[in-house]
């Protein structure tokens, strides 16, 4: 069929299996074709304009106000355009389509009529259009079997529970509202980020939940890819044909009134670029939920350890750990743990990008970029503050500082990116921090990475639980004999491994625990430190002398308890030192026990099916834009 009658059509003409038929006057335009103005036909073939859309990216077809219309049998095109003769839009066109400009004949379009088929050629709308026809004609069973209705078929990856009804495409609510569901099953599923990667055919979505990626969402055809990334742009409130060209950065704050009507704040951070085959987007979903020192899986001795460092009134006290484990949460429970300490009568002042953990009763500063940094944490020196909390430190300069605010009278807690305790002290080094501040200064180093839960609900003991026991008792803790007579003297072996049911989302694991070590500055530490001893040396004492759990056997003792994974840990079992406690004043527990990460786990997480279909409500008109 072909789009262009050369004969004068009347401009009401109706047909009743046109879906398009009861559309406005708008319906039907005049194209210029030479010099003779001739009617457009009234009916597109949506098959076939989608047939065609690939060869012209939504970015182009949008920034150029030009959609195609039909191929001919010599291989041009007619291109409609809402402003035909502009020779830069048709030259963009063409640059896109890899043709030449006189491969193309623009028709004009009007531009109501431009965006009506921009969103029917590249977008999801086919319920509404399938309403409209209101038959069961055969362009409209045409219409169910293209590609464009895959993506209400799209299942999640896992076993991910919905209700199928809630995430059908299409009832008229657009793709700003699928966005928004996306991010919503985001966030019942707790996850961190949210990745749209486009692909040359087909893209996906991936989550990151308990700090592993996932694809939530596959085989979404680049039409609807590119279509998605424009309703998250539009979400974030960013120009979405910027993101096509450059990277852009936003925040942006989302109340969400989920179904059982409770309300739950979050800060989504925006990222976009262009990608091989279209923007990339990565939405970072800020949680505010915090646990407590007594859930997020620290031994009980290391509970104490970090308490008694607060009851100091000068000094450092420092959490390290890798990206992504745990450490503004951990350094959030001391900053509670000190206000509880001291209720009322100390001012903490907090600087951090972002703030994490919002609280009315601290003077909290919001860094605007990273550059800031120094002076404001200079500026914050003058204003009276009993503690002070930088969020981390990252060099030399911000390290001097810091050691100079612990040293005018002030206890400092803050983080630094570090794997250990032992290269705590090199790294501190490093910043050109000399021993003799360390060993004054320093009141505590912890250090910890964040690891999988299995899920309580399907894992199962692990075969190769023997080769475990043979890897523990002989290479990793040669020296430790109490490890030795419990695992000999254990019925069953207590390791268990990932399986994956429903409550987990097929994935095995669910919530993640601390693996920690712990150091206390105490008088013969800070000795070592100002003799210039080497950071493993000065730990090798402290688990000597003062029985320091390490992170390896942190690791081991979650693993005898049939918490975790071998697999997750054996990077921390690795890690260990030879020496072993000189009087062993614990016992190991090698029978599986019910822990308070795992007590708290169904409590505080959040229910899946309350987010679906919850209402967000945007707050931020005008989102300011964040540090990339
Ligand atoms: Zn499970």
């Amino acid at each position: 069929m072909d789009l262009f009658d050369n004969k004068k059509a009347s401009p009401l003409a109706e047909d009743e299996t046109n879906p398009f038929a009861d559309l406005d006057d708008l319906d039907v335009e005049l194209a210029l074709d030479s010099l003779e103005m001739t009617t457009v036909r009234s009916v597109y073939d949506r098959q076939l304009l989608r047939e065609l859309a690939p060869l012209l990216p939504y970015e182009v077809a949008l920034a150029n106000r030009a959609i195609l219309l039909e191929k001919q049998q010599d291989g041009t095109f007619f291109v409609g355009m809402c402003s035909h003769k502009n020779l830069i839009h048709l030259s963009n066109v063409a640059r896109a389509m890899r043709v030449s400009t006189k491969a193309l004949h623009p028709r004009v379009l009007l531009p109501q009529r431009f965006e009506r088929l921009l969103e029917e050629v590249y977008d999801l709308t086919v319920a509404q259009s399938d309403a409209n026809s209101g038959d069961d004609t055969s362009d409209d069973q045409q219409q169910k079997s293209v590609d464009w209705n895959q993506f209400a078929e799209v299942q999640p990856e896992g076993r991910f529970e919905f209700d199928e009804r809630e995430i059908e495409i299409g009832t008229g609510t657009g793709l700003r509202a699928l966005a928004e569901r996306i991010i919503l099953n985001a966030i019942g599923q707790r996850a961190s980020d949210v990745h749209l990667v486009p692909q040359y055919q087909e893209g996906y979505i991936l989550f990151r939940t308990d700090g592993e990626m996932y694809k939530a969402y596959k085989n979404i055809p680049r039409p609807v890819m590119e279509n998605l990334a424009n309703a998250f742009c539009d979400m974030a409130n960013v120009n979405a044909y910027q993101v096509a060209q450059d990277e852009v950065a936003r925040e942006i704050q989302i109340n969400i009134k989920t179904n059982s009507g409770r309300k739950d704040r979050r800060t989504l951070r925006f990222q976009g670029i262009p990608g091989q085959y279209g923007r990339i987007i990565v939405i970072r979903i800020q949680s505010n939920d915090f646990r407590g020192f007594h859930m997020i899986g620290l031994e009980e001795s290391q509970i104490t350890q970090i308490e008694n460092s607060l009851f100091h009134k000068v000094g450092l006290c420092l959490v390290t750990g890798p990206t992504g484990s745990g450490k503004s949460n951990t350094l959030e429970a001391m900053l509670r743990k000190v206000e509880e300490i001291r209720p009322g009568r100390i001012n903490i002042i907090q600087i951090g990008n972002p703030i994490e953990f919002p609280n009315p009763e601290r003077e909290q500063i919001p860094l605007k970029t990273d550059e800031d940094w120094d002076r404001f944490f200079k500026a914050t020196l003058r204003m009276d503050p009993d503690i002070l909390s930088p969020g981390e430190f990252r060099n030399a300069s911000e390290a001097g500082i810091v050691f100079q605010a612990a040293a005018t009278g002030h206890l400092t807690l803050t983080t630094l990116h570090t794997n250990n305790v032992a290269q705590t002290c090199s790294r501190l080094d490093f910043l050109g921090i000399e021993r003799d501040k360390q060993s004054s200064l320093l009141r505590l180093i912890a250090s910890q990475e964040l690891v999988p839960l299995l899920c309580p609900h399907c894992k199962e003991p692990d075969p190769n639980g023997p080769q475990i026991v043979d890897h523990l008792v002989n290479l990793i803790f040669p020296n430790r004999p109490d490890l030795r007579n419990a695992l000999g003297g254990a019925k069953n072996l207590p390791f268990y491994r990932r399986v994956g049911c429903r409550r987990c989302n097929n994935r095995g694991i669910k919530l993640r625990t601390c693996i920690a070590e712990v150091l206390t500055v105490t008088p013969d530490i800070s000795l070592m430190l100002r003799n210039k001893v080497d950071g493993q040396e000065i730990v090798n004492l402290a688990v000597r002398r003062h029985g320091m759990i390490t992170i390896a056997e942190a690791a081991a003792r979650k693993l005898c308890r049939g918490l975790i994974d071998y697999n997750d840990v054996v990077h921390l079992l690795m890690s260990t030192n030879e020496e072993a406690p000189e009087n062993t004043s614990y016992s190991w527990q090698t029978q599986p026990i019910v822990e308070n990460d795992l007590s708290t786990a169904d409590d505080s997480d959040p229910d899946t099916n309350d987010y679906i279909d919850a209402e967000v409500i945007y707050e931020q008109e005008e989102p300011a834009r964040v540090a990339a």
